[in-house]
C-alpha cells in the first residue's frame, strides 16, 4: 500500500495528463487513490492541470478527514464507496469528457454496451474485440448518497470492474494501481469517441443500448 505523498505525486501528474487531453474542463472532476491511511482525495474545485499537494485531502476508510484544510467534493462519497465495495480498486479518477457526457445521455439504456472494438482488449480481462464490454450508467443525481446507494445495490449482483458512467455527467474509472486505471480511463474515453463518431455517422444506436 503505497503512502499519502506518493499517492498525491501520482494523482498531480494523471491530473495533467488528464487536462491536457481535455476530460476535465472547468475544475470538473477528481482523483483519488487509496493509501496505507484510507485515501487522498482531490478537494473540491481547482484545476485538475494545476494541482499542488495542498490541493488534496486526506480521509480514512469510513470518510473521516485526517488532514487537509480545502473543502471536500460532495462526490468523494462516490469515492469512499466504490474503495468500499471493491478491494483491489487502488485508484479513481472521474472526469468529465465530452464523449462520456453525449454517450451516456443518449443511451436509453442503465449500461451502455460495446463490442466489436480492437481497443477493448486494452481493458484488464478482455481477450477479443468480440466480448461485450458493459459499463453500467446511473442517472445523475444530486444527492450523492443515494446515488452511492445506487452504485452499491448494482455492484452486489453485477460487480463493477473498469467503471461506471454518470449520465449526462461522466466517467469514474477504477484500476489497481495508477497505470491500469490511466489505461481504463484513455481506453474508455478513446471507445466513447468511437461509438459517438460511429452513432453520428449511421444514426443507428446498438439495439441493447436503445432500451
Ligand atoms: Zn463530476
Amino acid at each position: 500500500m503505497q503512502n499519502n505523498n506518493t499517492a498525491i505525486s501520482q494523482l498531480i501528474e494523471a491530473g495533467k495528463w488528464v487536462s491536457q487531453k481535455e476530460w476535465i474542463p472547468a475544475t470538473g472532476g477528481n482523483f483519488s487513490a487509496r493509501t496505507e491511511s484510507g485515501f487522498v482525495i482531490t478537494a473540491s474545485g481547482q484545476d485538475k492541470g494545476k494541482l499542488t499537494n495542498e490541493h488534496f485531502l486526506q480521509l480514512d476508510l469510513q470518510g473521516k478527514p485526517l488532514a487537509g484544510t480545502k473543502k471536500r467534493s460532495a462526490e468523494t462519497q462516490l469515492h469512499l464507496s466504490l474503495y468500499q465495495l471493491i478491494p483491489e480498486a487502488q485508484c479513481v479518477l472521474h472526469t468529465h469528457s465530452v464523449a462520456a457526457t453525449v454517450l451516456s445521455q443518449i443511451t436509453k439504456s442503465h449500461k451502455l454496451d460495446l463490442t466489436g472494438y480492437e481497443m477493448q482488449k486494452a481493458l484488464s480481462g478482455f481477450t477479443s474485440h468480440l466480448e461485450t464490454l458493459s459499463i453500467p450508467i446511473f442517472n445523475n443525481d444530486q444527492d450523492i448518497d443515494h446515488l452511492s446507494l445506487l452504485v452499491s445495490d448494482h455492484h452486489l449482483h453485477t460487480p463493477i470492474e473498469h467503471g461506471v458512467l454518470i449520465r449526462g455527467h461522466g466517467l469514474y474509472a477504477v484500476g489497481r494501481n495508477i497505470d491500469e486505471v490511466r489505461r481504463h480511463l484513455e481506453v474508455l474515453e478513446f471507445l466513447f469517441s468511437c461509438e459517438l463518431e460511429r452513432l453520428k455517422i449511421t444514426g443507428i444506436q446498438a439495439s441493447n443500448n436503445n432500451k
